[in-house]
C-alpha cells in the first residue's frame, strides 16, 4: 500500500520543511501588508477628503460639449454613431434637421445600464460627447440614473475637450 507522506523519513522531513516555509512566507506577506500604507480610499466612511478627485480618465458620468461657434448649441450632429455602437443600448437620440442643421432634440443616456466602456466617446466624429470624473452618482432610484439632453448640455458647458483615456492599470493615487 502506498504511504501518504512519502516513502521514508527524509521525504516526510522535506514535506514538513516545505510546509513550514510556505507558512513563514505567508506570514511575512501578511505582516508587510499590515504595516504598509493603504492605497484605497475608504469612501465614504473614513478618510474621505472633500477635495478628492479621481485620477484623470476616470469614467463617472456623461456630458455633451458645447459648440463654441454656436452660442447655446452643441457640437453633436446627431449622427447616431454613439447610439449604434453602444453595446448596452443605453443611448437614445432623436435627431432633427438636415445637413449642417442636424442636431439632437432628445438625447438620453441610461447610466444604470452603462458599462462605461468609452466606445460612444471613441466613435464620435466631432468629439461631442465625453465622460466626466463625477463619482457621486449612487442612488436607489433607477430613474435618477437617466441623463437627458439638458443635464448633458449643462455638464458639458465648461468642458473644452473630451477627457483623455488613461491606460488601465492599478494606480496608487494617494487615496489612502
Ligand atoms: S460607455 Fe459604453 S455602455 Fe456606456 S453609453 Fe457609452 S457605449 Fe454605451
Ligand atoms: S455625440 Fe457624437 S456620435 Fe453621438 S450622435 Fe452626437 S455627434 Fe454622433
Amino acid at each position: 500500500m502506498r504511504k501518504r507522506y512519502g516513502d521514508n523519513l527524509w521525504d516526510l522531513l522535506r514535506i514538513l520543511a516545505a510546509g513550514a516555509w510556505s507558512i513563514l512566507v505567508g506570514l511575512y506577506i501578511t505582516g508587510i501588508n499590515l504595516i504598509r500604507p493603504g492605497v484605497c480610499e475608504r469612501y465614504p466612511r473614513r478618510d474621505h477628503r472633500p477635495d478628492y478627485q479621481p485620477r484623470p480618465g476616470y469614467r463617472g458620468d456623461f456630458a455633451l460639449l458645447s459648440d463654441p461657434e454656436r452660442p447655446g448649441g452643441l457640437r453633436c450632429i446627431a449622427c447616431l454613431q454613439c447610439q449604434n455602437i453602444c453595446p448596452d443600448q443605453c443611448i437614445h437620440i432623436t435627431p432633427e434637421g438636415k445637413g449642417k442643421d442636424r442636431h439632437p432634440v432628445q438625447f438620453r443616456i441610461d447610466t444604470g445600464l452603462c458599462q462605461f466602456c468609452w466606445l460612444c466617446v471613441e466613435v464620435c466624429p466631432v468629439a461631442a460627447i465625453t465622460m466626466t470624473p463625477d463619482y457621486e452618482t449612487a442612488t436607489d432610484q433607477p430613474q435618477k440614473l437617466i441623463r437627458d439632453l439638458d443635464t448633458l448640455r449643462e455638464r458639458g458647458r465648461n468642458i473644452p475637450e473630451p477627457q483623455r483615456v488613461e491606460p488601465v492599470g492599478c494606480v496608487a493615487d494617494g487615496g489612502a
